[in-house]
């Protein structure tokens, strides 16, 4: 069975069990402060677990994106090393919010399992929780019961709360669940030792397949557990996994989902997959990575050097340095498999064939750059051996190669090895928790857990009509951190505040009490699909009703902003063309940011007519006309953009200026007269085709023209002349160039005058052609003077002083000839002469200078230096 066929028929199943099949979420979270990456099916469903919404079909499937590479569920150093992880892989789900529970999961997985995947009973395992003491729960006796009913007793495993107990984070929705394990051992391992015994023992042939949970319980702050209102179904089965059990093959980089990407790696290369364990480690560690890189760009996430893109740029780094140890790549390759995994994946993930020249674009720059990184690396690396006098090389350089130049700790190592060397990895290892702790420290966030203050109050926005509203508290909590100090979480039965979302930065304003009593709101966000409102104090009476108002001008500045953006989304695809789509964007009241896919910079006829195309749409007067809750295909139907990457309900709102429609959840002008001016700022590139625009409307707008004419006219009252300023500018510049030459030949004649002057002043002493004098010239000055007079005259003793800018400088030069047959040494005489002008200096036997701040020592030294030489013999 193929891989595709093993995923419909998956879906198709629960369909016909009354399912509806739902999109997979994007992999990379947005607008979500709790989770960075999707890391499990049930993440997009959060909000009906902890009831927050109401779900519109109780029973859903899908196939999930899923990343596993940072925060509590975290595989990634077990990728490529074992054959059954992966970072980024499919989890296929179905999901029951409050209908039906264990019973039905439990007999419809296996169903699925034994009767249309046609899986050998004898080989599935299953599990059940048995209890736990620290939170006070008995066994699963009512799972128990159920699959004793369906599967041997000996086939039933009892497991711990690590195993058997499942947690989304810390706090939430949680509970017992079962496993069902595959044991794909060949008939005579399984004689030898039963397969009960290795279930979750990390056998890479007896591996969980499906988990069934259950989930009952919302884990407190405090960690106790509560019962949830409703029970729901949460089961998750790893995609690749089922692969390789209904393949008939003992690895999942052996199923189809895979060989054609380990092919391709084959070719590349040139090395073969099956040969070595080293090599063979590397072939997986790059085959799973370009899925996870690839899925994250093509979800809009770039490699970038903080959060989310920082963890993206990690593992795409990983594969590469495993690549260039054991793979022999120094170029630039991994890019290259972009093409077959868009062509074995696209049909289920169309924004990868979407994306595909984006994604292998960006992939290839940081390949480029993280290979130079590592020559450069490879560089200091040597120099640190080098300087080494022990064959044991410390952590903290290590630490530091590392830490300034991302060099892995493991190529360091082998490295040495191979030198000789080794290293100190203790020393390393303290370096590293050290830099850990500090940046835990700085980030670590406590939450209390919600204080209630009225239970099932749906929350309602009203801020699309409204900038000011009576509000009741629905909930608080205190939220502590070292970065932002002890704030408020307000959530409010309905709400004005516009959170955070769609690259628009959430409302702030205050609420104000009856008494008068005022609370700032500092900033609002989406959690959970709840607007939580961001206080640094609370309200003394937290059970008032109060007035919650929005700062009108922020909001009004922020909607011009938003809404040209959508003016110049537009704009790019009307004239730079269709392949340029939105790749981010950020609405702020003094600016606004927008990146987007396009190859080239952008010349300035193209960003004026950008500008041109924007502000003929604001001399238009084009009226907001907005659709809310419309469903999701009426809106595609009449054209409107949406974003790969971005989460979209069923029902959408449309947002519409003349022909720019989108979908948008943001806040905008009534009208884009209100919008005054846009005026692009700047124009860059974030990424190998990405460029970012940066653009002011309104207010910001009116200050920059109002700044730059202020500047203008300063400019004008400073030429003092009725000409247009840039011809005089251009004029002024030609003159200042004329004058230069002029100032360079005139110094050339008077040094080379004074030079003649100098020759003449000579006096014959011992043999010696001396002349002691102050000159008018900088250091600079005084040494070409001294080298030109020591060519021409022989047996030459030149002392030269000069006071610039409150200092002495004294330079001294002596003939070669001199300075051996006399046994005079310039770097020893400005020394000593330094001392009249408090100062030293040094320099080589035939020319030295020596600074110092008093000039007023200048004659004594002048004499002492004719005494040096009246001293000869
Ligand atoms: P394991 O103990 O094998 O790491 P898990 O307990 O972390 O699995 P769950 O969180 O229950 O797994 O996820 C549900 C299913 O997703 C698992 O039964 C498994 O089939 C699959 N799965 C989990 N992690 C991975 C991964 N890193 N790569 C591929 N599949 C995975
Ligand atoms: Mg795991």
């Amino acid at each position: 069975m193929t891989s595709q066929e093993v995923r419909t028929q998956f879906l198709n199943f629960f369909k016909e069990k009354n399912h509806t099949i739902v999109p997979s979420a994007p992999m990379v979270m947005r607008d979500d402060p709790t989770l960075m990456f999707t890391n499990a099916g049930m993440n997009q469903f959060k909000e009906f677990f902890l009831g927050n919404s109401v779900p519109k079909s109780k029973r859903v499937t899908d196939t999930q994106k899923c990343l596993r590479v940072s925060g509590k569920h975290n595989d990634l150093e077990e990728v490529g090393k074992d054959t059954y992880h992966h970072t980024m892989f499919e989890m296929l789900g179905n999901w029951s919010f409050g209908d039906y529970f264990k019973k039905e999961a439990i007999q419809w997985a296996w169903e699925l399992l034994t009767e249309v995947y046609k899986i050998d009973k004898d080989i599935l395992y299953v599990s059940v929780f048995e209890g736990s003491d620290d939170d006070k729960l008995e066994m699963d006796q009512e799972a128990y019961d159920l699959w004793k009913a369906i599967v041997p007793e000996d086939r039933i495993i009892m497991g711990n709360k690590k195993d058997n107990f499942w947690e989304m984070g810390d706090q939430g929705p949680c509970g017992p669940c079962s496993e069902i394990h595959v044991d794909l051992r060949s008939k005579e391992e399984k004689a030898k030792v039963p397969g009960a015994s290795l279930v979750n023992q990390d056998d890479p042939l007896v591996v969980e397949i499906w988990n069934l949970v259950f989930i009952q319980y919302n884990r407190k702050a405090n960690g106790s557990l509560e019962d949830l209102p409703e029970k729901h179904i949460d089961t998750g089965m790893g995609f690749e996994r089922l692969c390789m059990a209904l393949q008939g093959v003992k690895s999942n980089y052996d199923t189809d989902v895979f060989t054609p990407l380990i092919r391709e790696v084959e070719t590349i290369t040139g090395k073969k997959y099956g040969k070595n364990e080293e090599t063979d480690i590397a072939i997986r560690v790059v085959a799973d990575h370009i899925r996870a890189v690839s899925f994250a760009i093509a979800d809009g996430q770039l490699p970038s050097n903080t959060g989310a893109g920082y963890v993206i740029r990690r593992i795409l780094r990983r594969a590469i340095r495993y690549g260039f140890t054991f793979l022999d790549t120094k170029q630039p390759f991994i890019y290259r498999l972009v093409k077959v995994l868009s062509e074995s994946m696209g049909k289920a993930f169309p924004e990868l064939p979407k994306n595909h020249q984006l994604i292998e674009n960006v992939i290839k720059e940081e390949e480029n750059s993280f290979l130079s990184t590592l020559e450069q690396g490879l560089v200091l690396l040597d120099s640190v051996i080098a300087s080494s006098k022990s064959k044991t090389i410390a952590g903290e350089k290590a630490f530091e190669l590392y830490d300034t130049f991302g060099f892995p700790i493991d190529l360091t190592s082998l490295i040495l090895e191979e030198k000789g060397y080794q290293l100190d990895v203790e020393g390393f290892e303290k370096a590293l928790k050290a830099q850990k702790d500090r940046s835990r420290a700085a980030s670590e966030v406590s939450k209390d857990d919600w204080t209630v203050l009225q239970q099932d109050s749906e929350q309602e926005f009203v801020g699309y009509d409204t900038l000011e509203a009576k509000v009741k508290l629905v909930k608080y909590r205190k939220v502590t951190s070292k970065k932002e100090g002890d704030q408020y979480q307000l959530v409010f039965n309905l709400t004005p505040f516009y959170a955070e979302g769609g690259g628009q930065v959430g409302d702030k304003g205050y609420l104000e009490a009856p008494n008068g009593d005022v609370v700032y709101i500092v900033d609002t966000k989406k959690e959970n699909n709840e607007i939580v409102h961001f206080a640094e104090e609370l309200p003394k009476d937290v059970s008032e009703t109060f007035k919650a108002v929005v700062d009108k001008e922020e909001r009004f500045y922020t909607a011009c902003n938003h809404t040209a953006t959508h003016l110049l989304h537009q704009a790019l695809r009307e004239i730079l063309g269709t392949h340029v789509e939105q790749k981010g964007s950020s609405v702020h009241a003094k600016h606004l940011r927008f990146d987007f896919s396009h190859f080239s910079k952008m010349t300035s006829e193209e960003l004026s007519a950008v500008e041109n195309f924007v502000n003929a749409r604001i001399e238009g007067q084009l009226p907001f006309e907005e659709h809310r809750n419309i469903p999701i295909n009426q809106a595609m139907e009449q054209g409107a953009m949406a974003l790969f990457g971005e989460k979209y309900g069923d029902t959408v709102r449309t947002v519409r200026f003349g022909q720019s429609i989108e979908l948008c959840g943001g806040t905008h002008v009534k009208n884009t007269a209100d919008i005054w001016h846009f005026k692009i700022v700047s124009e860059g590139a974030v990424a190998a085709g990405i460029r970012r625009i940066e653009a002011i409307t309104s207010e910001a707008a009116k200050e920059f023209f109002f700044k730059n004419n202020q500047m203008l006219f300063e400019i004008k009252g400073l030429l003092n002349t009725s000409q247009d300023p840039v011809k005089a500018v251009a004029s002024l510049q030609e003159e200042n160039n004329a004058l230069k030459k002029q100032v360079e030949q005139l110094l050339k004649d008077k040094a080379k005058g004074l030079k003649n002057d100098l020759i003449a002043e000579l006096e014959e002493i011992n043999g010696i052609r001396f002349l002691a004098k102050k000159v008018d010239l900088d250091a600079g000055g005084i040494k070409d003077l001294a080298f030109e007079m020591g060519g021409q005259v022989t047996n030459l003793f030149l002392l030269l002083a000069a006071e610039n800018e409150g200092k002495a400088v004294l330079s001294c030069y002596i003939s070669k000839e001199l300075a051996s047959n006399k046994g005079l040494n310039a770097g020893n005489i400005v020394r000593e002469l330094g001392k009249h002008i408090q100062g030293g200096g040094g320099g080589q036997p035939f020319f030295a200078t020596a600074g110092g701040k008093n000039p007023d020592g200048i004659p004594a030294a002048l004499a002492n230096a004719k005494e040096i030489v009246l001293a000869t013999t």
